[in-house]
């Protein structure tokens, strides 16, 4: 029996509407809905890869992709002055919802070490 799809697969699905700020053959974007900081985007792949711990080889390209595309939406949402990308792995990293995602944060100086 397959897992149920988390939130993050039903908006990459376009089953739970969302405001995508990016999408792409690969990807989703959206704004975190309990931002940390003035901008606070989420990168979800559209691949049900639970976290970045499980990732394989065949997933290289795509963990790549993600960072990539984060960075392009620090550009594009105007983070010249820095930003934080972050990836909470297991339930000591902070992970909440089991389906990889890139946090984007960023638009304050922000604290290190994370709490
Ligand atoms: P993590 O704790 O790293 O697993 O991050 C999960 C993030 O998803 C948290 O920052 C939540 O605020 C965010 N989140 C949960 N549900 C939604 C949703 N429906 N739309 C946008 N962000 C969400």
């Amino acid at each position: 029996m397959s897992a149920p799809k988390t939130i993050f697969q039903k908006i990459a699905d376009q089953e739970i509407p969302a405001k995508l700020i990016h999408a792409d053959e690969l990807c989703v974007a959206f704004h975190d809905i309990a931002p940390q900081a003035p901008t606070h985007v989420l990168v979800v792949p559209r691949k049900p890869l639970p976290r970045v711990g499980e990732a394989a080889a065949e997933d290289q390209a795509l963990l790549g992709h993600l960072l990539l595309t984060a960075a392009k939406l620090a550009r594009d949402l105007g983070l010249a002055r820095g930003f934080r990308i972050v990836i909470n792995n297991g339930p000591d990293g902070g992970e909440s919802v089991p389906h990889l995602h890139v946090h984007l944060l960023g638009g304050r100086a922000l604290g290190w070490p994370p709490g």
